[in-house]
């Protein structure tokens, strides 16, 4: 009894500090991957997590390849900064995924160059941006509506994503760029970078007759695989 009250001790005072640097960790290793494989560029695109007593969001004006664990933001669940460098002006996007998704833990954002060339195109359907062109992308991402542009900073840009938010784990925002919500952070990533490979294969496709899964292919996955 001494012994598992004692080891209950441990896991109080240290488990969750231990899991919250593992997760500092995690987030820096994806940033550094995502902005090395050219995901997004300069200070653009964060990640996010939740932590104990709050969540973990990389800093405002941060080049993704180059945080730094222990300057990550922590912020609370007003999306006030509790500590670490000023957060990106970006939170709200993220706290309005974190408040409408109650089982997601993590949020990736990024300006990668394909989905914001595709946020750009004239003729897609704001209901559901892409075809389903693979069945990874009906897995991973499944139906992506297209969030009306508003400047950035401006706050009826989090209000859209909320509206969108209940619904959808995978946004696309108008002349900007893709957010996705995951169970965790490696599962956020995987979406957020199968979106972007299927916008590249939209893209090459362009002018060309395209065979996309049909509505019964599309529902067979769905049954297979259902939403994570
Ligand atoms: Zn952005």
């Amino acid at each position: 009894m001494v012994a598992l009250g004692m080891q209950r001790y441990r896991d109080a005072v240290y488990g969750d500090a231990m899991n919250e640097t593992a997760l500092r960790d995690e987030i820096c290793e994806l940033g550094r991957s995502i902005f090395e494989r050219g995901l997004t560029h300069g200070s653009t695109g964060n990640i996010s997590a939740r932590c104990d007593g709050g969540w973990l969001l990389t800093p405002t004006g941060s080049n993704l390849g180059r945080l730094d664990p222990a300057r990550l933001a922590k912020l609370d669940w007003q999306g006030k900064p509790i500590s670490g460098d000023q957060p990106s002006k970006e939170a709200f996007l993220h706290l309005a995924m974190y408040q409408e998704r109650e089982r997601n833990q993590a949020v990736v954002h990024l300006h990668a160059t394909h989905s914001v060339a595709v946020s750009v195109l004239e003729e897609i359907d704001p209901a559901d941006v892409l075809p389903p062109l693979t069945a990874y992308y009906v897995m991973r991402i499944g139906s992506l509506p297209l969030v009306p542009y508003f400047a950035p900073g401006d706050m009826q840009l989090a209000q859209a994503v909320r509206g969108f938010a209940g619904k959808h784990h995978a946004l696309l925002l108008a002349n900007h760029g893709p957010v996705v919500a995951g169970t965790g952070l490696a599962a956020a990533a995987d979406a957020i970078e199968e979106l972007e490979a299927t916008a590249r294969l939209y893209l090459l496709l362009q002018g060309r007759r395209v065979r996309a899964l049909t509505p019964e292919q599309v529902a067979d996955i769905r049954r297979r695989y259902p939403a994570g």
